[in-house]
């Protein structure tokens, strides 16, 4: 059931799904067959804050109620025969259509996006997100069984992103994730800017390990340096530890990540003391 925040409301014949009505900074259309997957995990946390403070707006749009026939198909044979349905053009053009036809033209900002989500697509990753998040609108397309007629992909998307290499039954998974990982780099959403800086993958490496209190717990210590209030050494500490753990859990990271030439030597003295 879609509660709270989001509203119903009419457009182009349409029912969007609302949430975060006025001063958004960023929109998302989102097209799926399933509207209500996206009532739960837009309702919660980071996320509703972002749209309760009118930094994000998020409109989700039925694909079925872009077509004109009695059964609202969406779906067909796959012409040459073989297994499960492929959906129609049709009604992805006339929904996107429709979404471009709503938008105020902006200054400076040119058509947005059209992301095709597919396990064909460019890897999703943090600097995927970095880029998309640049963007005061985008317009995602969850497909569904065998996925989408040809046509969609090479006239209508602009962008296909996978997120991973194993197929999921519907885009709407996707779309989440796409969403969440653009949402939380908007300015503003997260309470500081630099959680973000610091996450894992946003420099090219791993966070270090984060520790709370207590500071001694089942006798295993918080690490001592944490404890000194010491900024220079915790930085310095942390900065290591990021590098340390990059090079045992993802070392291939480490090839494109931006790092000094102390910090090469560091890589180096690790790998040949075995310690990592
Ligand atoms: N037959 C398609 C193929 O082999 O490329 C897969 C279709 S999949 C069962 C149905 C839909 O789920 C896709 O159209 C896409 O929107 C979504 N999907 C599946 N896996 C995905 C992934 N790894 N990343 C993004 N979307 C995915």
């Amino acid at each position: 059931m879609i509660c709270g925040r989001i509203k119903a409301r009419l457009v182009s014949g349409a029912v969007v799904f609302l949430l975060g009505e006025t001063g958004f900074k960023v929109r998302i259309d989102i097209l799926t067959l399933f509207p209500q997957i996206f009532s739960g995990p837009f309702l919660s946390g980071i996320f509703q804050r972002a749209v309760n403070n009118g930094l994000v707006s998020v409109n989700i749009h039925n694909i079925r109620d872009y077509t004109h026939d009695k059964h609202h198909i969406v779906d067909d044979y796959p012409y040459g025969g073989g297994a499960g349905m492929v959906l129609k053009p049709e009604p992805i053009f006339e929904a996107v259509a429709q979404i471009k036809e709503t938008l105020k033209p902006e200054e400076g900002a040119g058509p947005p996006p059209v992301i095709l989500l597919t396990p064909q697509g460019r890897p999703f990753c943090q600097q995927v997100a970095q880029e998309l998040s640049g963007h005061s609108h985008l317009i995602i397309i969850c497909g569904h069984y065998e996925g989408f007629d040809e046509r969609v992909r090479q006239y209508l998307a602009t962008d296909e992103i996978s997120i991973g290499d194993y197929v999921l039954s519907g885009g709407e998974p996707a779309a989440m994730v796409i969403v969440d990982a653009v949402v939380r780099l908007l300015p503003g959403v997260l309470g500081s800017e630099a959680s973000s800086r610091d996450d894992s993958h946003a420099a090219g490496l791993l966070e270090y390990p984060q520790y709370t209190r207590p500071a001694v717990y089942r006798g295993w210590p918080v690490p001592e340096v944490l404890l000194s209030g010491n900024h220079a050494q915790i930085a310095k500490w942390r900065r290591q530890q990021a590098i340390r753990r990059t090079l045992e859990r993802r070392p291939e990271l480490l090839d494109k990540a931006q790092l000094s030439p102390e910090e090469r030597q560091l890589v180096s003295r690790l790998k040949e003391d075995g310690t990592c």
